[in-house]
């Protein structure tokens, strides 16, 4: 809390710029809570919530949120670290975050894995050698409008380069779209329905808590 005193007071202010609280406490919410209380006592652009998807798993991830979203602003940008797969970014919008960063789309990218409407694609894997189907038929990114995943599955296997640009370019296309699609979600007062739906649609159920 005195580093994000020292913080607040050395940000300069400027267009276009803002300097956030970021809350911690781990996995206690009375710890969370006073974090929050505190910040919001120094004063933020926004907040975020830190600490968090570093092995707790999503159940935790999201009572964790359950207790901390309600105790910020709700007129400034709610932010939080490091978060995740698509269905980590439904669940943690339906809690009230809006603003997300993760290394997952394109480190994914890099690993022949893409993220869809249908659930999560090993291009890898030899089931799409012959498939001349795109990899999601209702995505408009280079990967899915110009190549059929059977191509994609051979750029992988083969370690060529033009395989992680793909699909890197077609997960941000899809993490983008997924965003775009809960912004519209919310002004229609509609996102409880978004979220069954995009549930439903991820043939690959998001993966559980086990331990
Ligand atoms: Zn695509």
């Amino acid at each position: 809390m005195r580093w994000a005193e020292r913080s607040r007071r050395a940000f300069v202010e400027g267009p276009g710029r803002g300097v956030f609280g970021i809350v911690q406490g781990g996995i206690h919410p009375d710890l969370r809570l006073r974090s929050a209380a505190k910040l919001i006592a120094i004063g933020f652009d926004g907040y975020a919530v830190g600490g968090l998807a570093i092995g707790e798993g999503q159940t935790t991830t999201f009572l964790v949120l359950d207790t901390t979203v309600p105790a910020l602003p709700e007129d400034r940008p709610r932010y939080l670290m490091g978060v995740g797969k698509p269905a980590d970014l439904v669940g943690a919008v339906l809690r009230g975050i809006d603003m997300f960063d993760c290394v997952l789309p394109t480190r994914s990218g890099r690993t022949a894995q893409a993220f869809t409407r249908r659930g999560t694609v090993n291009l890898r894997n030899a089931r799409h050698a012959d498939d001349p189907a795109p990899l999601d038929p209702q995505c408009l990114c280079p990967a899915c409008t110009g190549f059929s995943r059977a191509y994609l599955h051979h750029l992988s296997r083969g370690g060529e380069i033009l395989g992680s640009m793909l699909l890197t370019a077609h997960n941000l296309r899809y993490y983008a779209d997924l965003m775009a699609a809960m912004r519209a979600a919310i002004a229609t007062g509609s996102l409880a329905a978004f979220a069954a739906a995009f549930a439903e649609a991820q043939e690959e159920s998001p993966r559980r808590e086990t331990k």
